[in-house]
């Protein structure tokens, strides 16, 4: 079984690259992200919660998430390889999917970040905006608070990973299909 942990900064592709990867490998994809917006779609308790926290650009807090996380993948043990997008977001996140995959004597194959750099986020994401429909993509300053929240807490990830050399990183910037030339490259190795 093939785990993967695409990574990268808010606006970086991961969700479109992680689409297609999952489409052509048959990869379970789980983001975070999706789960929650589901939850607020729904007004339910944890969608009311973590709406508070979405709105200005801040980690919803990891009790949630990571109870969240672990309800979905357990609900899916015949997935044949999951890539999670947009977990982990913080090491605490990362050493409770360790545990998690550990549980069925799995584990992450890799991590592979998308290099992009911030400026271009900030375009992309307003450019997002006009048809997202999501109050965290449509104003600069929350945006600039995701990126900042990802450089302080997200990005020691890459580390933990690449402590084992299981982190990598490719190209974020380019047409999508090229990019994701670039990731199957990747995948096809591990
Ligand atoms: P995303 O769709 O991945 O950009 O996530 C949108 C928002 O959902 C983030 O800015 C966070 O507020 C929240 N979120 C998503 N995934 C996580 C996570 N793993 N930990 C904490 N908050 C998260």
């Amino acid at each position: 079984m093939i785990n993967i942990i695409l990574f990268g900064p808010p606006g970086s592709g991961k969700g479109t690259q992680a689409k297609k990867l999952a489409d052509k490998y048959g990869f379970l994809h789980i983001s975070t992200g999706d789960l929650f917006r589901y939850e607020i779609g729904n007004k339910t308790p944890l969608g009311l919660e973590a709406k508070s926290y979405i709105d200005k650009g801040q980690l919803v807090p990891d009790s949630v998430t990571i109870g969240m996380l672990r309800k979905k993948v357990e609900s899916s043990p015949d997935a044949n390889g999951i890539i999670f997008d947009g977990f982990p977001r913080n090491v605490l996140q990362a050493e409770a999917l360790d545990e998690l995959l550990a549980e069925s004597d799995d584990r992450i194959s890799a991590l592979i970040q998308l290099n992009v750099s911030d400026d271009e986020i900030v375009k992309r994401i307003l450019e997002r905006s006009k048809t997202s429909g999501r109050s965290d993509d449509a104003d600069e300053s929350i945006i600039r608070n995701r990126i900042d929240v990802y450089n302080r807490e997200t990005a020691p990830v890459f580390a933990y990973y690449s402590e084992d050399g299981r982190s990598h990183a490719v190209e974020g910037i380019g047409q999508i299909d090229e990019i994701f030339a670039r990731l199957c490259n990747l995948v096809d190795t591990l």
